[in-house]
């Protein structure tokens, strides 16, 4: 039986990962200091003999027996990771020297969750792996953007000099069930509004683009990165290549709602990319993966969990 740390585990993409993972027998340590995530996430499987909850912040140490380590503590949303950015930029870089030191001393493999946030607001469209980004290194993003860049080189130095088995995966936008109402991602976001009524807001003109990949396809092209071989680390993006307006986001949940909610338009966040779609021909030809669920079909069924909770 695999033993398997998911750090940030209780968080929205950590729970479902939680879940394929105890569905194919691993034993799951769930480590998670509770920030964004919630218990509720991973109620249902508290209980089970082989799933284990712990708290735990990984800046600091921690000592365990792992074969394998998935890291993916840190917050995503924006509102969350400049509430407190020194502790951002502490949970990618410490987190990542913590977790590293802990797969180096019991050998085991460790993936990284990256983001397509490491090609800040890019010029090269849709972005390759191979593309080195466009990233404010003292702005509002930052703390997010340079600190998972900085994991991203230690992942890197620690391969090359420590010899270990890494994987890391530069994830895109990503929606689904257990998205917490109020982190302030557009899709959550517009789902709350337009479930209650209220007008969706819009930031800046609403033409910038963004492409959503519903969390099973990115779970499932996360395991099959974890499971490929030795050699292969990444970097490798792994998102849904279909590129959206917040504009024509917000009229496909208007319509799936069934809502009267109308648009409002707020200012555009500091540094807000203009543009975001991964080229995943890397995913195709080394993992064969490609997203398989339509952003309609993806919203339905996020629609769906939201209207037990709001
Ligand atoms: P999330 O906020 O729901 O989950 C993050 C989890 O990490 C939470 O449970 C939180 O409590 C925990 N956490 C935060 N700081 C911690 C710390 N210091 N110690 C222990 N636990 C800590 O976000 P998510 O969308 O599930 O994202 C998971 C990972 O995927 C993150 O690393 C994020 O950067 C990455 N990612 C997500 C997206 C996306 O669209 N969802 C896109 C790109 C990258
Ligand atoms: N570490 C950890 N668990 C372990 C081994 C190491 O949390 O099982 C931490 C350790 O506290 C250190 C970090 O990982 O701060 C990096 O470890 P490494 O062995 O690479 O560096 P060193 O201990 O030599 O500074
Ligand atoms: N956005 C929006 N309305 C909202 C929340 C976000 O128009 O209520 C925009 C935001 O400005 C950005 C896009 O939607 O251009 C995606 O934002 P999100 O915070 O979900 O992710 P990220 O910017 O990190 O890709």
């Amino acid at each position: 039986m695999q033993r398997i740390l998911v750090t940030g585990g209780a968080g929205f993409v950590g729970s479902h990962l939680c879940d394929r993972l105890v569905e194919r027998g691993a034993d799951v340590l769930c480590l998670d200091n509770f920030y964004t995530g919630s218990k509720t996430n991973i109620a249902h499987l508290i209980g089970k003999t082989s799933f284990e909850l712990m708290r735990h912040d990984v800046c600091w140490p921690l000592y365990v027996e792992v074969d394998r380590i998935f890291n993916l503590a840190c917050p995503a949303s924006p509102i969350h990771y400049q509430t407190d950015p020194v502790q951002t930029t502490k949970t990618s870089v410490h987190g990542a020297i913590n977790m590293l030191g802990l797969a180096k001393r019991v050998k085991a493999r460790i993936l990284q969750a990256s983001t397509s946030e490491v090609y800040g607001d890019p010029s090269v469209h849709p972005q390759p792996e191979g593309y080195w980004g466009n990233v404010n290194p003292v702005g509002v993003r930052s703390c997010y953007d340079e600190g998972k860049r900085c994991a991203e080189t230690l992942f890197f130095d620690y391969h090359r000099q420590h010899g270990l088995s890494i994987k890391v995966m530069r994830i895109f936008n990503t929606y689904g069930p257990r998205m917490h109402p109020q982190d302030g991602r557009v899709v959550s976001n517009f789902i709350v509004q337009a479930l209650r009524g209220q007008d969706l807001t819009i930031y800046g003109d609403g033409l910038q683009t963004r492409s959503f990949c519903y969390v099973d396809d990115l779970v499932e092209g996360m395991l099959r990165l974890m499971d490929s071989p030795e050699g292969f680390t990444g970097p490798i993006n792994i998102g849904n290549p279909g590129e959206f307006t917040m504009l024509e986001l917000a009229e496909m949940v208007i319509r799936l709602t069934g809502s009267k909610s109308k648009l409002c338009f707020e200012p555009l966040p500091h540094d807000d990319p203009k543009q975001r779609r991964p080229d995943i021909s890397l995913a195709k030809s080394t993992l064969d993966w490609e997203p398989k669920v339509a952003l309609e079909d993806g919203l339905k069924e996020t629609i769906a969990y939201f209207r037990t909770i709001v």
